[in-house]
C-alpha cells in the first residue's frame, strides 16, 4: 500500500494567507500523521522505502509518500519519520507553482538535507500542471525538466514520478517512461490506477482521524484484495521465495504480466500497458 499526504501543519500555523492550489484542504496535523504512522506500524504494516516496495510486493509492506514539496512537511514530517525510521518519498515541483511564495516550498538545500535523512526525492514535474490537458510537448519539458533540474540539484538520478493531480494518460505515461523513471504513482482513483503497474502506482489518503471507518477499511487486506489492489496471496508467496533466490528472478505464475513482457526485477511489479486514455480523479 502506498500513502499519499500533501501538507503537514500544525492547524494555528496554516497561513491566514492562502493560495487555491496550494491545496491546504489537505493537511494533516503532526500530532494526527504520527498517530496515524504508529498505528499503522501496530496494526503490523512495515515502513519500506521506495526501492524496497518495487523489489518485492508484499501486502503488509507500506510506502509513504509527500507531495508538492510544501516547507510545512520539510519542517514538521520529517522530524516525525526521522524519529519513527520511516524512510519516505518526497515528490517535488521544480519551478514553483504560479502565484504561490517561493518559500512555501521545500529548497534545494532541504532536498539536500532530506537526502541525508534517508529519504527518497521523486520528481512531480516543474510546475504542477495537468498533464493530460496541455500539449504534449509541454507536457514531455514539465516531466523531463523536474527530474533534470532535480538530479542538478542533488547530484542523484531521480527514479519515481507522482503525476500532478493524480492525472495521466497513455500518452504522458509512455513520456514518463521515456524519461527514464522507474516508477510513478497515480492519486486516488480504483479505476485507473493500479497497485501492480509500476506506472500507474495506486496511492490512498487516510483521514486524518486514526480510527476513522474509512482508513480502516482503506487498510484492510480483505477491502484491498476486493479493490484488486493487494498482490494475492499466491502471488504473495511467490514473492517470498524469489527474496531467498533473488538472483534467479522469474516470471510469477499468478500476477498478471502482460504477454511477452518480461519482469524488469524480482517482484509482482510490472511495466504495464495503458488501457486507454482515461484520466482519474
Ligand atoms: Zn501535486
Amino acid at each position: 500500500m502506498i500513502l499519499i499526504y500533501h501538507h503537514v501543519c500544525p492547524l494555528e500555523n496554516i497561513p491566514a494567507r492562502q493560495f487555491p492550489q496550494e491545496g491546504w484542504s489537505y493537511t494533516v496535523t503532526p500530532d494526527d500523521l504520527e498517530r496515524q504512522l504508529n498505528g499503522l506500524r501496530e496494526r503490523g504494516f512495515r515502513f519500506v522505502d521506495f526501492d524496497r516496495y518495487l523489489s518485492f510486493a508484499e501486502p503488509n509492506q507500506l510506502l509513504v509518500t509527500f507531495d508538492d514539496g510544501w516547507r510545512d512537511a520539510f519542517d514538521y514530517a520529517v522530524p516525525i519519520l526521522e524519529r519513527l525510521q520511516i524512510p519516505a518519498t518526497f515528490f517535488l515541483i521544480t519551478s514553483g507553482m504560479p502565484g504561490v511564495p517561493a518559500d512555501r516550498h521545500i529548497s534545494p538545500t532541504q532536498i539536500r538535507q532530506l537526502l541525508r535523512s534517508g529519504m527518497t526525492v521523486g520528481a512531480h514535474t516543474q510546475s504542477h500542471q495537468t498533464l493530460d490537458e496541455i500539449p504534449l510537448e509541454v507536457a514531455k519539458k514539465e516531466i523531463v525538466g523536474s527530474k533534470t533540474r532535480l538530479e542538478d540539484w542533488t547530484n542523484e538520478p531521480i527514479r519515481y514520478f507522482a503525476y500532478p493531480f493524480g492525472r495521466f494518460n497513455r500518452r504522458v505515461m509512455e513520456t514518463v517512461r521515456e524519461a527514464g523513471f522507474q516508477a510513478a504513482c497515480g492519486a486516488q482513483g480504483w479505476g485507473t490506477n493500479n497497485e501492480l503497474c509500476r506506472y500507474r502506482l495506486h496511492r490512498d489518503m487516510l483521514s486524518p482521524r486514526r480510527f476513522s471507518i474509512m482508513n480502516r477499511l482503506r487498510t484492510s487486506s480483505w477491502f484491498r484484495q476486493l479493490m484488486q489492489l493487494s498482490p494475492s496471496q499466491n502471488a504473495n508467496h511467490d514473492a517470498a521465495s524469489e527474496k531467498s533466490a533473488p538472483e534467479f528472478p522469474r516470471r510469477n505464475a499468478t500476477s498478471p504480466v502482460l504477454p511477452g513482457r518480461e519482469l524488469e526485477s524480482p517482484s509482482l511489479f510490472f511495466t504495464c500497458e495503458p488501457v486507454d486514455d482515461r484520466t482519474v480523479s
